[in-house]
């Protein structure tokens, strides 16, 4: 069996082919000896949610080219709104970054930790007559911006004196006023034509228990004040961002001049963000079927998060390929195709499954001249030669025993009974071998009351011991198989999309809801050879012809339960051809 691979620390991935334009500006900037060649970039999460694939995008950038160019990234959890955070979101975050491969060594850091100072910030900006506290309500402020086509209009609290603000803000922090009583809000303009930029809100009164800083604030800031000061304070030099934030750069840049932030300081730079088809990567959502219970948690293996494609079998690296292949554009991208994240998944899972067999939908063959208390162990490769042959490094047994007897499973749907020509499996007075047994030939069928096939019964060919025949006598199929006397009856997850390509799916009038796929999750009893008994959650194999799966948590010892993670693309048609 493979176990979970460990998190590969060494590789840059993405060294070959054309720099993406976040790589040559970086290499600009090192050139121009801007920041005196240091690279400093940072992951700033929101914990109120788990990591989804498309934050993938992000680590692998924000971590990779602080990796290729000898710098720094820090992981910052962008913790300024108490009210939908917690600390459950903050310890899956840093467990997934870890998983996908990167490290921060020491650099975990929260914007709740400069509350402080950015507390200071704001001050400052009141006395250089750059901020104000506003006392209108939320409505009045969202009805007074204006529109893209007309300017807004200045708050009746403008022109408080600076010795007003700093008071009324003090006394905001003190806790004297209720949520909603007043705001500080940035002097810039109301008729500028980027409505970010007219006069934003800095700081809020809200109170409400902060998961790291308790009770001790009852104002904080927003997103775009804290985050180009966290930016500051850390020495970020280059902060990446996806592109729904391209307005907002305008206020980045003010606000740290604002404050007197010397030169250089951080400059934002956007990308396009990550979108897949079949999967939902809004945060809101994801937190809606998790709550609402139409998936199992944040890991269900249905799930685009980091967490359930980790428990669906992805390994990291495949993952990190992935986001490589994908690349970096500047303007919105169009939406990927998950089949090339199935892709890089595959490839990887190729690499290093080991083989055994399962049957998932059993039926019952009894070879007719077969001895019944004969019991045959084959040996038999957990690494093929087809397959490649046993990895580099592999650790453990290379083969196992397998035992073979008169009474076996085969899939249902290898057997038909009116069979086309093509049909190169089993089928009456047809031969095929069972995979590294033995020969067999269809001699007829059993049914029940119902009609249905309780039975197949064959024949086998003694001289064909090993699946090869001595008389260079050619069959076309080649089946998996179990042995009923030992088959170990397995519980199976098998999944399928949790959503449909795209939004276009969902039915007229309907919610994203209503695009869920009834059938993404199907469980079955697989019978499986007796070796499987002894995987552990984590461990990764390859039920051949059925697909690459993983040992799930819920595994107990001797009793494994199995997620398929893919099917085996195109298996059938390979194996037809081989013959
Ligand atoms: P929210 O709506 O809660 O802000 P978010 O998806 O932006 O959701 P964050 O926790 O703020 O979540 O994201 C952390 C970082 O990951 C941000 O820099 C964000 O731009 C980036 N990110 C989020 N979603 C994607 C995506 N689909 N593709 C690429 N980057 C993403
Ligand atoms: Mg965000």
């Amino acid at each position: 069996m493979t176990t979970e691979t460990t998190p590969d620390m060494t590789g840059n991935e993405s060294g070959a082919g054309p720099k993406d334009f976040i790589r040559v500006k970086i290499e600009e900037d090192n050139a121009s000896g801007k920041y005196g060649k240091r690279v400093h970039t940072r992951f700033p999460p929101e914990p109120n949610g788990y990591l989804h694939i498309g934050h993938a995008k992000s680590i692998c950038l924000n971590f990779g080219v602080a990796r290729e160019y000898g710098g720094t990234c820090n992981l910052r959890f962008d913790d300024t709104n108490p009210v939908k955070e917690d600390v459950e979101y903050v310890e899956s975050i840093k467990n997934d970054v870890r998983w996908l491969g990167f490290s921060w060594e020491g650099h975990e850091l929260y914007a709740s930790d400069y509350f402080g100072k950015l507390y200071e910030f704001a001050e400052t900006l009141i006395r250089n007559g750059k901020a104000f506290v506003d006392s209108q309500s939320a409505e009045e402020i969202h009805a007074t911006r204006g529109t893209l086509t007309e300017p807004g209009k200045n708050s009746p609290y403008r022109d408080r004196s600076e010795a007003e603000n700093l008071d009324l803000f003090n006394r905001m922090k003190a806790g004297e006023f209720p949520d909603g009583a007043h705001v500080l809000r940035a002097k810039i303009d109301m008729a500028s034509p980027n409505v970010m930029m007219r006069d934003p809100v800095l700081y809020r009164i809200r109170h409400a228990h902060h998961h790291r800083t308790g009770d001790t604030w009852c104002i904080y800031p927003m997103y775009d004040f804290a985050h180009c000061l966290s930016d500051s304070i850390e020495g970020i030099t280059h902060s990446l961002c996806t592109l729904e934030f391209e307005n907002n750069r305008e206020l980045y840049n003010w606000l740290l001049a604002a404050v007197g932030v010397p030169t250089p300081r951080p400059e934002q730079t956007e990308f396009a963000r990550l979108n897949v088809t079949h999967m939902v990567l809004s945060k809101r959502k994801l937190i809606q079927l998790v709550r609402e219970g139409h998936v199992a948690g944040w890991d269900d293996p249905r799930m685009p998060t980091l967490s359930g494609l980790r428990r669906k079998g992805y390994p990291p690296e495949a993952i990190r390929d992935f986001c490589n292949r994908v690349g970096v554009a500047r303007a919105a991208g169009t939406v990927v195709e998950y089949s090339l994240l199935e892709f890089c998944v595959r490839e990887r899972l190729n690499a290093i499954c080991s083989r055994v067999m399962a049957v998932l939908d059993p039926v019952k063959i009894v070879i007719e001249n077969y001895p019944e208390d004969r019991v045959e162990w084959f040996d038999m490769p957990y690494f093929p030669k087809e397959g490649g042959g046993t990895p580099e490094g592999h650790a453990g047994p290379e083969s196992r025993k397998v035992p073979f007897g008169r009474e076996l499973y085969i899939e249902r749907e290898d057997f038909l009974e009116d069979a086309p020509k093509k049909f190169f499996r089993l089928a009456p007075g047809k031969e095929v071998r069972l995979r590294y047994a033995y020969y067999v030939t269809c001699t007829g069928v059993v049914k029940n009351a119902a009609g249905e096939i309780t039975e197949i019964r064959c024949t086998y060919d003694p001289a064909t011991k090993g699946g090869d025949s001595p008389d260079g006598r050619k069959v076309k199929g080649t089946l998996h198989w179990v042995a009923a006397s030992h088959a170990l009856p397995v519980e199976t997850r098998l999944y399928e999309h949790l959503f449909g390509a795209s939004e276009a799916d969902i039915p007229e009038g309907g919610t994203f809801l209503d695009g869920i796929n009834p059938d993404s999750l199907r469980v079955v009893t697989a019978m499986a050879e007796p070796a499987v008994a002894d995987v552990k959650a984590g461990d990764r194999v390859q039920f051949e012809r059925l697909g690459y799966f993983r040992a799930d948590e819920d595994s107990a010892p001797g009793k494994p339960v199995f997620n398929r993670t893919a099917t085996l693309k195109d298996s059938w048609a390979k194996e037809a051809k081989k013959e």
